[in-house]
């Protein structure tokens, strides 16, 4: 006779290469953080990450009322964090509403990664919305290297949306930097010191061989040791130490004034798989365990059909899926060159 569970396994929309890659022996307690791209689209086209501004769309991304029954099963399955991010997530025209949605739903940590060029306008309305915490992504502060990397982003738009964060009371605000040789890795006390003046938390991260970072590794990484050598003259000679719950980024105290910090995120050099405890959904409604492979439970359907319990067993699913992390990413090179960033969301 079959198996009941092995037939249930098996009728699942299970994507990816799993056979390939080696899984932990138990998956332990259900997913605590997870980030979710709730839009691919996006108004840069980052170098490191899509290859130009007309690559094109994911087809059959998750409308809003499906967003919400995704979130409501998120919630059920046991998340605390939810982390918005894309693509970019202050692109989609009911961000605002999601957020309020998601802060009713309260979960202890809600926040968004975003490339600022929208917060001008929005940071005040997601701050009421429940919005907690706000990351923004600048790799330089040169107005013409900005449009250069993000192939047509405006700088001082992201500056007035960064001073907006400020202003609305988002504290701490996170930069991420994405570091490549030979572009912006003359400018690392730049953003350092401007950020330590504005009271922004600056953090400096490796080019990862994800999408298009996979062209860039070879010839522009700039790995965390080098910055910190680089950054030596401002940082206490010390062990760089993780925030406990809050991600993978190590952090080092400034040599004049022990009270600020500055994160590394050694997603190349050093990578943090097994202690990795995200779990990703993408644009269309795809729970991914790993940023770094296709392998997934396709939600979407659930999620249109507004049946949370299948998403909740999803979850379960998509989580024993995630990867042992004693293989780089738990995938090889080539599957992570061929993941779409902005659809699963970094
Ligand atoms: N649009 C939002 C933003 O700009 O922050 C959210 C999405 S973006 C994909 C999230 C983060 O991933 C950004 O900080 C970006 O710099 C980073 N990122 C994208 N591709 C990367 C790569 N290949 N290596 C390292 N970081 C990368």
């Amino acid at each position: 006779m079959n198996d009941p569970a092995v037939e249930k396994r098996r009728s699942l929309p299970m994507l990816g290469a799993r056979a390939l890659v080696p899984k932990r022996a138990s998956a332990g307690p259900p997913p605590r953080s997870v980030r979710v791209s709730v839009t691919d689209r996006c108004d840069f086209a980052c170098t490191y990450c899509r290859p130009s501004r007309n690559d094109g769309y994911a087809d059959g991304r998750l409308m809003t009322p499906a967003w919400k029954t995704m979130f409501e099963a998120l919630r059920r399955a046991g998340v605390r964090r939810v982390r918005l991010t894309g693509g970019e997530p202050l692109v989609h025209p009911e961000i605002v509403a999601i957020v309020a949605h998601l802060s009713s739903l309260g979960f202890e940590d809600l926040a968004l990664t975003t490339n600022a060029s929208q917060l001008a306008r929005l940071a005040r309305p997601l701050r009421d919305a429940g919005l907690h915490r706000v990351n923004v992504s600048i790799d330089t502060l040169d107005p013409v290297r900005f449009r250069e990397v993000t192939r047509g982003g405006d700088l001082d738009a992201v500056l007035a949306g960064i001073d907006a964060a400020i202003e609305a009371g988002f504290s701490p605000i996170k930069l991420n930097t994405v570091v490549l040789r030979g572009v912006n890795d003359d400018e690392l006390e730049r953003i350092l010191l401007w950020a330590w003046e504005r009271g922004l938390l600056p953090r400096f991260l490796e080019v990862m061989p994800i999408a298009e970072g996979a062209k860039l590794v070879a010839e522009h990484l700039v790995t965390a040791a080098e910055m910190r050598r680089a950054l030596a003259a401002h940082l206490l000679a010390e062990e760089a130490v993780t925030d406990p719950g809050l991600g993978p980024a190590k952090y080092v105290r400034a040599r004049h004034d022990p009270g600020l910090r500055v994160g590394f995120i050694t997603g190349t050099s050093d990578t943090f798989c097994e202690t990795c405890d995200r779990l990703r959904v993408s644009s269309t409604g795809v729970l991914r365990p790993c940023l770094a492979t296709d392998d997934g439970v396709d939600a979407g359907a659930p999620a249109r059909a507004g049946d949370a319990e299948t998403i909740v067993e999803h979850i379960g699913l998509a989580w024993s899926m995630k990867p042992d992390g004693t293989v780089w990413k738990g995938c090889t090179e080539e599957t992570a060159a061929g993941v779409s960033m902005r659809a699963i969301g970094g």
